[in-house]
């Protein structure tokens, strides 16, 4: 039979992976508690409406990318041709901040006068995009997000935070780029939004298909079109830094001085838009610089003070941002970054014949309550296999146990670095790894 495989775009985490991820989460969790983040969970799919209200039916991850989950006796309904409430249309989430919002709102965990919610997640998202390096159908993102302060303090150390965050897990500075930019407000966003429609419309002779269509979908978008031809004329239109009305200027001053303030470094990038309809104010990006092609956003986001009043919570402004793990990792190894063994053993229990198994078993277990990682021989092979295994498994010691030593009470302990060997009374074992 042939074998089956992972879906295309999806990728298995094996152990020392896994570990890895575990740990690259546990440091983001750890720099933005610094901040005052504390973690949430929210499912995985949710209805469809929360992403196509939150996120933007005109979006490419909604209209194009969502993986819509359709469970048994709803899939038996459409497939017969009947209809489903919208309540049962579900999409796997492409993205953490919808869900959370949602959460937020939903659980009233903003409260009247109290200090911003500030939360942090981590998790699968997924989108169907077409797979290729640094892009896949499901991949992890880490994330933050405040609801509840609409003040630049919030943006400014949202972006110090992520870029404390980077460096933690290696990625240099002088590596990365931090691109910054404002997408105005409910108030000045409009009329920009209507000279860039016009923009396109003039100049829609030297621009792609999309792009003219996006004159009447989502004007903006045609700053990400990837096209050569439509990136240069996009450079000429109308930049939205001179179209924010006076408290978007401000708003984004304030940022810009509170990253000068603190030596973060950054560029404006007026053409910086960002793929999601639910961003106002403060956008951002960071960047690889070199060596990872047209995938080199390792992560991003901005102030979206709308969305919230947009999925029908109380409004209430709100910042945040998502990064890659997939491609922080593919930076970090650009970097001679190399992952360690999922397991590093703290011993091995080697038995010289069957007789002593029974009390290498209890040996076991109580080095295990002790708090030392190891394991002994399931197998029943020679001894000298077994100091192969320990090796192999990187144990630091082997305790061995022959029926000399056990009759004397004693196991001999080697140090398999020094090969240095000593004999310790059988109850003192763990205290003598403790030494
Ligand atoms: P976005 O939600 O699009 O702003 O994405 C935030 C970050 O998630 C990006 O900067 C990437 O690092 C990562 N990311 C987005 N889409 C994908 C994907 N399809 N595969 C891998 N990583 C992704």
């Amino acid at each position: 039979m042939a074998s089956i495989q992972k879906p295309v775009g999806t990728k298995d985490l094996l152990p020392d992976e896994a570990k890895f991820w575990q740990k690259f989460r546990e440091t983001a969790f750890e720099i933005f508690g610094r901040y005052g983040y504390v973690p949430i969970e929210t499912p995985v799919f949710e209805q469809t409406d929360l992403f196509v209200r939150g996120i933007g039916q005109a979006t490419d991850v909604v209209s194009k990318e969502m993986f819509t989950a359709i469970s048994g006796e709803n899939l038996k309904t459409l497939l017969g041709g009947g209809h489903i409430k919208s309540k049962s249309r579900l999409s796997l989430r492409p993205e953490g901040t919808a869900g959370v919002v949602r959460a937020v709102a939903e659980n009233g965990l903003i409260t009247q006068g109290g200090a911003p919610v500030k939360l942090s997640y981590a998790g699968p998202m997924f989108r169907a995009e077409r797979p290729q390096d640094g892009r896949q159908r499901q991949f992890n993102q880490v994330g933050i997000e405040c609801l509840g302060a609409g003040e630049p303090t919030i943006d400014a150390e949202g972006i110090i935070m992520l870029m404390r965050f980077f460096e933690a897990i290696g990625i240099p500075a002088d590596a990365m780029r931090l691109l910054v930019n404002s997408m105005g407000c409910e108030k000045c966003r409009p009329a920009y939004r209507e000279k860039v429609r016009a923009f396109i419309l003039e100049h829609a002779d030297a621009l792609c298909e999309e792009c003219q269509r996006r004159a009447d979908t989502n004007p903006l978008r045609a700053f990400d079109c990837k096209k050569e031809g439509c990136h240069a004329v996009m450079a000429e239109a109308p930049r939205i830094v001179d179209n924010l009305c006076e408290e978007c200027h401000e708003h984004y001053d304030a940022v810009k001085g509170l990253l000068d303030a603190t030596g973060v470094s950054y560029q404006e990038d007026y053409t910086l838009v960002r793929g999601l309809d639910y961003y106002t104010r403060t956008v951002f990006e960071v960047q690889v610089i070199e060596g990872m092609g047209a995938q080199n956003a390792i992560g991003g986001g901005g102030r979206y003070d709308k969305l919230m009043a947009e999925i029908g919570g109380n409004p209430a402004p709100g910042f945040g941002f998502a990064l890659g793990y997939e491609r922080c990792k593919i930076a970090l190894e650009a970097n001679g970054f190399k992952l360690e063994p999922a397991m590093a053993y703290d011993f091995y229990i080697a038995c010289v014949d069957d007789s002593v198994r029974p009390l290498a078993f209890n040996v076991l277990q109580t080095l295990r309550d002790a708090g030392f990682r190891g394991d002994l021989d399931h197998q029943h092979r020679s001894l000298k296999s077994q100091f192969k295994q320990a090796g192999k498994l990187g144990a630091s010691r082997v305790v061995v146990l022959g029926p000399d030593e056990v009759a004397q009470g004693m196991a001999k302990v080697r140090d398999m670095a020094s090969h240095e060997e000593v004999n310790v009374p059988l109850d003192q074992v763990a205290a003598a790894f403790a030494e």
